[in-house]
């Protein structure tokens, strides 16, 4: 290890739970990782894994945020990890929602906190999350520096046609009521990873980047910036994801209200998010392995549930390849788009016409990198997403100035 390597914690921070990796950088080497789950109730899963191997899983009791640090921090010095919380020498928080105002990474002093806290209409279950990160971490290690990451900001480059909703322009100018998108951590990664790849400047790539997981979204890449994609004012809008619709017609707001007697609108979003998409049209699951499984043995509605997802999915690519005029490749990632090989397959079945052309000998469950045919105009990848390093690179790079 060279004397100028530190080691640096990456950190994504849920309302009941908190997700963190333990880089020596810049070797972008990983130490360990771990999460804390169920913070604030009974039972709370403590675990962490070192960068060989071994898992440890724990119940404890954590009560807050700055407990399960505090817990996770004493866990690397007994395991040997650290010798000491000094030797952490910078934390990156990853933040869901940054608006037009944050364009990229920045270091967090009492003024960008507030300003985070200011966004919380923007994220509402997210943000006050984040917030409660960055607190545990500048109260135990109140000296290092401290970086946060926005998912919003890779998208702060769309042009306004493509932010704007056809709403009277004053909600924008007055609220703010606009596009934001999300995922943004993700797709960078996979825009910067897949020029790698293909050994081309990213300057010069028309990409579609599809990062598919419980939460889907669909990104235009031109010259190495987010021009438009699927998400918008929150995460529910766009293709159809595990318990999200997806775009929907806002007009189904006051009429589901008056038929069912739910008289919340809070309520009705809440079926937006929470149980519709997959789960909603399959009643079984919003996993999507549940699905493939279910529609293996025939289950009409799984069935229907999988066809509505692929479609959605299908037409959003068409979208970006008609605003792109065509692309150089499409990138699959996050847990469906990296794992699912029979997800790819469809999504792509019968769009040779636009010059995609998958090998399904190259299509397997573990695949990585390309997976298009020779001949096919676009090439076809899957790239593993890595927000936490995105998020390690950040407090690095800050760190220097
Ligand atoms: P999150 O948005 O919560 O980060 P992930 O990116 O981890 O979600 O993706 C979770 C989704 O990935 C789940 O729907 C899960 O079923 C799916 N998934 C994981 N492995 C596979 C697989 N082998 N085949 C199909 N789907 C998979």
């Amino acid at each position: 290890m060279s004397k100028a390597s530190s080691k640096i914690i990456a950190i994504n921070a849920g309302s009941s739970s908190l997700k963190w990796q333990l880089y020596n950088m810049p070797e972008e080497i990983v130490l360990a990782k771990g999460m804390v789950e169920r913070i604030g109730l009974p039972n709370a899963i403590f675990t962490i894994k070192r960068a060989k191997g071994e898992k440890f899983e724990r119940i404890v009791d954590v009560s807050t945020h700055e407990l399960a640090v505090q817990m996770f921090l004493d866990e690397l010095i007994s395991l040997n990890i650290i010798s000491a919380y000094e030797e952490i020498k910078g934390v990156g928080h990853r933040v869901v929602a940054g608006g037009e105002f944050f364009k990229n990474s920045v270091v967090i002093d009492e003024i960008v906190l507030k300003k985070i806290a200011d966004l919380i209409e923007l994220a509402p279950l997210h943000n006050p999350a984040n917030i409660q990160g960055i607190k545990a971490f500048q109260k135990i290690l109140p000296k290092i520096i401290s970086v946060a990451v926005f998912d919003t900001a890779f998208h702060t480059t769309m042009s306004t046609e493509n932010y704007l909703y056809p709403l009277p322009k004053k909600y924008y100018e007055k609220y703010g009521a606009r596009k934001y998108g999300a995922h943004g951590t993700s797709h960078f990664y996979v825009t910067q990873k897949s020029a790698e790849l293909l050994g081309e400047s990213v300057d010069k790539l028309k990409l579609i980047t599809c990062h598919i997981g419980n939460g889907a979204s669909i990104t235009a890449v031109r010259y190495g910036v987010s021009i438009d994609t699927s998400m918008g004012f929150t995460p529910l809008a766009g293709v159809m994801m595990g318990t999200r619709t997806g775009d929907i017609d806002p007009s189904l707001i006051p009429f589901l209200m008056e038929k069912t007697g739910i008289n919340s609108v809070q309520e009705i979003i809440d079926i937006f998010n929470k149980k519709s998409g997959l789960l909603g049209v399959s009643g079984i699951s919003s996993d999507m392995r549940d699905i493939i499984v279910a529609c293996k043995e025939g289950n009409k509605d799984a069935i229907l549930a999988f066809t509505m997802y692929i479609n959605r999915i299908k037409k959003y690519i068409g979208q970006y390849l008609a605003l792109l005029n065509g692309v150089d490749a499409i990138i699959f990632t996050a847990g469906i788009g990296e794992n699912s090989d029979i997800v790819r397959s469809k999504i792509l079945e019968g769009m040779d016409w636009f010059g995609l052309e998958i090998d399904e000998s190259k299509n397997f469950p573990g695949a990585e990198g390309i997976i298009s045919t020779l001949s096919s105009k676009v090439k076809i990848l899957v790239i593993p997403t890595d927000e936490e390093l995105v998020i390690a690179r950040a407090v690095e790079k800050l760190k220097k100035k």
